[in-house]
């Protein structure tokens, strides 16, 4: 079946006690037991709960995965996967890295004593160099933000593996519904469900997705004994999110095109950064890992951020908002609000300039963007 098909009928829909097609959301924090340790499955909702393993099925589905399991947001799932790493252990990550990761990454290589080397991995001759040290996991985001630069899953994936190190693939920009990085043999797909899977800025959540059963009882045990859960409430969301997920990314892609096609060429405009352009660096390899090129736009101005700062005025459709990957668009200045806390000099060299505006391009009429566009251009 098709992807949008998937979304639908994918995972437990129909509640199996009552024929009920919207689940019920059991909000409760413990299960009766018949006698001790004889239960019907659940017994203490941070170990589980129906409405998360509802979403954490149709999670596991949707990324061709063996399990999945869901958290209180993408860092707490972050925050279980470092947990699974004994201290001195190394992680070999791409540079232009999503800043709230970066932070935590950096946290445990002070307090713990992780090692992490950061490169430019959508470089194929980057990564082979630097796994000759010996590297417990390869951490990538496909494509990085706030750059949108690829990295080859399948020769990253062959190359980790050949050495030992496992393959961690941040999904949250593409999705599912553009890639799936467990089928070119990633090890573990980790998402914020803040974004596009909850689609609708109403939620905070992530997830781990793993392709081997090994990792599932491990990252299982992980989860409970962390225990950073999301409620129930919040697990229905995602999944009710999930449901227009392959319609709301065809919608958020024909908007960024129409959006990347007026700032392409613009005198005003120094770079436009769109996979589906096919000037892109990328472009070939976007077509062959990805099923579509995604909601989102980064452009680099002429002028720094006297211009940037002129173009987020004269946007209106645009509210201007961390977060990404919901049905309204937002626009972000990354050098002063996602990545402010990247030091200047790291920020510039990776290509984070004060001209650098991103724009997470929403379901609006793609018409309609393009114009709000084109006025807020005539302002710069
Ligand atoms: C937002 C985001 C995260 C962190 O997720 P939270 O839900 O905010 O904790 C991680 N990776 C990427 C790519 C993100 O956009």
């Amino acid at each position: 079946m098709r992807f949008s098909t998937r979304v639908i009928h994918d995972g437990p829909t129909i509640d199996a006690a009552t024929g009920a097609v919207s689940p019920p959301i059991y909000l409760s924090s413990t299960f009766r037991q018949k006698a001790p340790n004889q239960n019907q499955g659940y017994v203490y909702s941070r170990s589980g709960n129906p409405t998360r393993a509802n979403l954490e099925a149709t999670l596991a589905a949707l990324e061709s995965g063996r399990g999945a399991l869901a958290f209180g947001s993408g860092l707490g799932a972050l925050t279980t996967l470092l947990g699974s790493l004994r201290s001195g252990s190394r992680i070999v990550s791409v540079d232009d890295l999503y800043g709230g990761t970066w932070r935590l990454f950096e946290h445990y290589r002070r307090q713990f004593g992780l090692r992490i080397d950061y490169a430019d991995l959508s470089d194929p001759t980057r990564l082979a160099p630097l796994l000759k040290e010996k590297t417990d996991l390869v951490y990538l985001e496909t494509p990085t933000n706030p750059l949108l630069r690829l990295v080859d899953l399948k020769a990253s994936v062959r190359a980790a593996h050949s050495l030992g190190a496992s393959v961690v693939v941040d999904n949250t920009f593409a999705t599912p519904a553009l890639q799936r990085p467990l089928e070119f043999g990633a090890d573990v797909v980790l998402h914020s469900t803040t974004k596009y899977l909850g689609g609708h800025s109403d939620v905070v959540g992530g997830a781990l997705v793993l392709r081997s059963l090994k990792d599932l009882r491990r990252f299982t045990w992980l989860q409970n004994a962390i225990g950073a859960v999301p409620g129930p409430f919040d697990c229905f969301l995602v999944l009710r999110g999930i449901r227009t997920l392959g319609i709301r990314m065809r919608a958020h892609g024909e908007s960024a095109k129409a959006v990347a096609e007026v700032l392409e060429g613009h005198r005003k405009v120094r770079r436009v950064h769109y996979p589906g352009l096919s000037d892109h660096p990328q472009h070939a390899l976007a077509r062959r890992q990805m099923d579509g090129y995604g909601g989102i736009v980064s452009v680099d101005l002429r002028g720094g951020e006297r211009s940037a700062l002129r173009f987020l005025k004269g946007l209106e459709l645009f509210t201007l908002a961390e977060s990404l990957g919901a049905v309204e668009s937002l626009v972000d200045h990354p050098a002063s609000m996602t990545h402010a806390s990247v030091p200047r000099k790291e920020r510039e060299a990776h290509g984070v300039t004060d001209g650098l505006v991103r724009l997470s391009c929403g379901i609006e009429d793609p018409s309609d963007l393009a114009d709000d566009i084109r006025a807020a251009l005539r302002r710069v």
